[in-house]
């Protein structure tokens, strides 16, 4: 055992008051180490680790899901995407499915793909769904850049891409949730820092900590957040030194708002809020694919027994779905947090739902 994972338990014991504490993380990484590794095993029983909004796919609206496959079937256009979007059924498909039956779908690992495929294929139509917090969005940013400068003409991106501290902000003021202390997520603080955070304690009394994804990492944050409550001192502190500044990333940054503005958006489980998506700004509005690709209004119909806005608000559990396991499951994803591998069902149902009494 390391130091830091022993001054963790340490500390764990120290602090723990033994009032019942909610603590959230906010990223599908934490999430999956979490149970993956027992984590909650280790915690006191006083202490309860809820799963909130953190992988980009289990958020992504059936609403965009949707217009999406209404977009291949209106359009004969290659897309291109990432690949646990492929699987996410929408209202009565998926884009697994319109694969099977031809649909021109490519999973890529970077949208430089699609623009290359684009570049060289300048006869047909190329749209990449750009899905991600701060942290994949610099990377859209540049390929429009590219595209720009290229003056490439059949390169089109569908934006899901979303704001994390928004999202926060919604969860603290919902008088449903109750949120004692947050693990914020390492890789979207890299890039905003820990500063967007502040409002968090400062306005709301809430402790936030920015862990790093190894279990000692969550296990010693988790600490941290207690020695705050304990401390009546609720503050963000950063316990992913080695990578997330309170500045974050300067450049990075500048990137993102050189192409994307702030604009509302509609998040699954957490509804349509304020400045919390971003979309091209208007000089860039030509590789706007929602633009470009017009379609019939549509009306999604998400699984009714599926409660995944639930589970992103932290209001249920996974196994507190009467679907999960029997019949949702990964090879039968019913809502996107059985999908993705970040998604909070599929890590409950790979690691945990033989001990389903210590969820
Ligand atoms: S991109 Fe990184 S920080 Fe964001 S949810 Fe995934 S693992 Fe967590
Ligand atoms: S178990 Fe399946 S159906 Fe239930 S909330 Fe999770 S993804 Fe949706």
């Amino acid at each position: 055992m390391s130091d830091l994972f022993e001054l963790g338990k340490k500390w764990l014991k120290k602090y723990n008051t033994g009032q019942p504490l909610n603590i959230m993380e906010v990223c599908g990484t934490h999430t999956m180490a979490i149970s993956r590794y027992g984590l909650r095993q280790l915690l006191p029983p006083n202490i309860n680790l809820i799963s909130g909004p953190g992988c980009p796919v289990c958020v992504t609206s059936a609403y965009d899901i949707d217009l999406i496959l209404e977009i291949i079937n209106n359009y004969d256009l290659n897309l291109f995407t990432f690949g646990d979007m492929i699987r996410v059924p929408g209202s009565s498909s998926s884009l697994l499915e319109q694969k099977s039956r031809g649909k021109k779908i490519t999973v890529c690992y970077s949208p430089l793909d699609a623009l290359n495929f684009a570049i060289h294929n300048p006869d047909q139509s190329v749209l990449f769904i750009a899905i991600g917090f701060e942290t994949t969005t610099p990377l859209s940013s540049i390929v429009i850049k590219r595209a720009e400068e290229n003056q490439v003409r059949n390169f089109f991106i569908f934006s899901t891409h979303k704001l994390v501290p928004p999202a926060l902000e919604l969860l603290v003021k919902d008088k449903q949730v109750k949120i004692d202390g947050f693990l914020c997520p390492g890789h979207v603080s890299a890039i905003i820092g820990s500063r967007p955070y502040h409002f968090i304690p400062l306005e709301y009394g809430i402790p936030c900590v920015v862990s790093g994804f190894e279990p000692t990492d969550i296990l010693l944050s988790i600490a941290m957040i207690l020695r705050q409550i304990y401390q009546g001192k609720p503050s963000v502190e950063i316990q992913y030194k080695t990578v997330v500044k309170p500045e974050g990333n300067r450049v990075a940054i500048d990137n993102i708002y050189d192409v994307f503005q702030p604009v509302d958006c509609l998040w699954r489980g957490l509804g349509n809020m304020p400045c919390s998506g971003l979309e091209l700004k208007p000089e860039y509005q030509r590789f706007n694919a929602r633009l470009r690709f017009p379609v019939p209004e549509i009306k999604p119909r998400p699984h009714p027994g599926c409660v995944c806005g639930e589970v992103l608000k932290g209001l249920l559990k996974p196994n507190q779905c009467r679907l999960f396991g029997q019949p949702c499951t990964p090879q039968n994803p019913i809502g996107p947090c059985m999908v993705s591998s970040e998604g909070s069902c599929a890590a409950y149902y790979r690691y945990e739902r033989l001990n389903p009494e210590r969820i």
